[in-house]
């Protein structure tokens, strides 16, 4: 084997950042010149992550090859140069959907099929499939944390994995937490001690520990950890909460990490350049202007679910130096006719969503935006709701609806194309993946993308109804993107709004901190815009009420009170 593997496994509590720091050192090591690769393994037992919450499990992140994933994969695009994929990520539920096949199969030729060799086996079988000959290193996360019952079969597989390539082609660098104990005021090593221990028991001595932190460890503190857990102390890594997560490849860096991994697995790499990243971070501390952004949804503070989303929006801000503030917007407020929520925000945004709750504050808080001028962006569901406030207020088409909310609507603008009718099972039946769109020449869309051929990410089953369009087009709202044979609307925009931009896809899946998607960079520069015109005019009925107040002032010689 060639390529050399890296596996990331978690200790004490989850939400460390595994994914995060699989991520970071993949940037790390393709700083030093080195082609990376990532693999996600989940233990649970769903086939894949389509089907899950969001609000359980966090966005589900959408492939160019229509896998829906982890959204730690999406740190992986972020991070690196790498494009995942449907082999980027396996789940329990999956190893075991492929070994009860091939046993009804008869693959197995009579043998009793057990979690040991036959489910360890497919696991290994998996991790293999992931590089090709350009692979210099794959880094492969374990979700889950040691202890639990599911991740065992896991742990077992890449306790095998190394025994079977060696350990010069493989390490295991383990995330563990060296909490700060107020009362005590010292950082303590127990938990990780702790975690280390039932990894060992297990078969498995970590290389190195990246141990997560409020603050830098401090050298005793390294040391007493490298003792009790039999690793080196320069392979105890401090991990300390930093404020962009694009600083974590730099502060790995200064940490040894990167020189660690190479020494370890007998890598000949050149130094990091990490430049790119050093200026990122640069725009994020040196950010001068600051854009205020509504985002419109059922549960939109649990950030885990718009991770992307989020990025992007910080992702566009960087680009202007900027800072995104984003308030969330419950639409259930809107529902209820109260809009101080969105009163001074400098754009609206209603992301992606499914289900009806919540649906009429989204209608409402398009309408706020596009009758008061607020620049507007709609992604997914937020562009079909677009559609359908538009249908309603300006066509006057009262019963407009989607046929997701409502199948018996007079109006069905949003509708499922004619072979979605027929499909019954839930998942893996959306529209899913990359799929090219033509952009008009002349519209906004070819503004933002100085293009005429794009290609994104798909994730849903409804689209706008085509008989529909000529009708939204006459009035101002134009179709700017479609599917190259011209059956499919994928963007939409309004003619003499400021911005208002509706696309059917998922743009936020392929903004990256150093390439920040063009939809985000031109959303959050007409917030900006916004901002100022709106402090123009601000200033100006200031000064309209100081003329107004010293002008009464001046007719009151006699000592009148200017209320008077
Ligand atoms: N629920 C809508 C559909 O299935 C929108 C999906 C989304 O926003 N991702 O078409």
């Amino acid at each position: 084997m060639k390529t050399k593997v890296i596996f990331v496994t978690g200790g004490v509590l989850s939400s460390l950042g595994k994914g995060l720091s699989s991520a970071s050192i993949g940037a790390l090591m393709e700083a030093r010149g080195l082609t990376v690769r990532n693999l996600k393994m989940d233990p649970y037992i769903n086939v894949d992550p389509g089907t899950m919450s969001p609000y359980q499990h966090g966005e589900v992140y959408v492939t160019d090859d229509g896998a829906e994933t982890d959204l730690d994969l999406g740190h992986y695009e972020r991070f690196t140069n790498q494009i995942t994929g449907k082999t980027s990520n396996f789940t329990t539920g999956k190893v075991y959907e492929t070994v009860i096949r091939k046993e009804r199969r008869g693959e197995y030729l009579g043998r009793t099929v057990q979690v040991i060799p036959h489910i360890t086996n497919e696991i290994k079988r998996r991790i293999l499939r992931v590089p090709d000959d350009k692979t210099d290193l794959l880094i492969v996360e374990v979700g889950g944390t040691v202890g639990d019952i599911e991740s065992l079969p896991f742990l077992e597989a890449i306790r095998q994995f190394k025994y079977d390539h060696g350990s010069d082609n493989v390490l295991f660098i383990h995330v563990t937490l060296v909490p700060y104990i107020h009362t005590a005021d010292e950082v303590k090593t127990k938990p990780t001690q702790h975690s280390v221990k039932e990894l060992r028991s297990i078969g498995i001595q970590p290389d190195i520990l990246l141990c997560r932190s409020d603050r830098r460890l401090a050298p005793d503190i390294k040391k007493k950890i490298a003792l009790f857990c039999n690793v080196d102390q320069a392979a105890v890594v401090s991990a300390p909460d930093v404020k962009s997560i694009y600083h974590l490849p730099i502060v790995f860096n200064e940490e040894g990490l990167g020189d660690m991994v190479c020494s370890k697995l007998n890598i000949w790499a050149r130094h990091p350049d990490l430049t790119a990243w050093r200026a990122m971070v640069e725009r994020f501390q040196t950010a001068e202007d600051v854009a205020t952004i509504g985002i419109v949804g059922k549960y939109v503070h649990l950030v885990e679910s718009y991770k992307s989303l989020n990025e992007a929006l910080v992702h566009g801000g960087m680009t202007h130096r900027s800072r995104v503030e984003l308030r969330y917007i419950s639409s259930d407020e809107l529902e209820k006719g109260r809009y101080d929520s969105v009163e001074g925000v400098d754009a609206i945004l209603v992301p992606g969503g499914f289900g009806e709750r919540g649906v009429e504050g989204k209608i409402a808080a398009v309408r706020y935006a596009r009758e008061k001028n607020v620049p507007f962006l709609g992604i997914c569901l937020g562009m079909q709701m677009a559609v359908v406030e538009f249908a309603r207020n300006v066509l006057g088409l009262e019963e407009a609806n989607s046929r997701e909310f409502d199948q018996d609507a007079d109006h069905l603008v949003i509708d499922l194309m004619e072979e979605q009718k027929q499909v019954t099972m839930k998942g893996g039946t959306m529209r899913l993946g990359a799929y090219p769109c033509h952009v008009k020449p002349g519209s906004l869309a070819h503004r933002i993308y100085g293009a005429e051929e794009i290609s994104e990410r798909h994730r849903h089953r409804y689209e706008v109804n085509s008989a529909y369009l000529e009708d939204l087009s006459a009035k101002g709202m134009k179709a700017s993107g479609t599917s190259p044979d011209g059956q499919l609307c994928e963007t939409v925009e309004l003619e003499g709004h400021p911005w208002f931009f509706g696309c059917q896809f998922h743009p936020e899946y392929k903004s990256k901190p150093n390439r920040p998607h063009p939809i985000f960079e031109h959303f959050v520069r007409a917030a900006l815009d916004q901002r100022r015109r709106r402090e123009a005019v601000d200033a100006e009925a200031g000064e309209g009420e100081a003329q107004l107040a010293s002008s009464v002032l001046q007719v009151s010689p006699g000592g009148v009170s200017p209320e008077s």
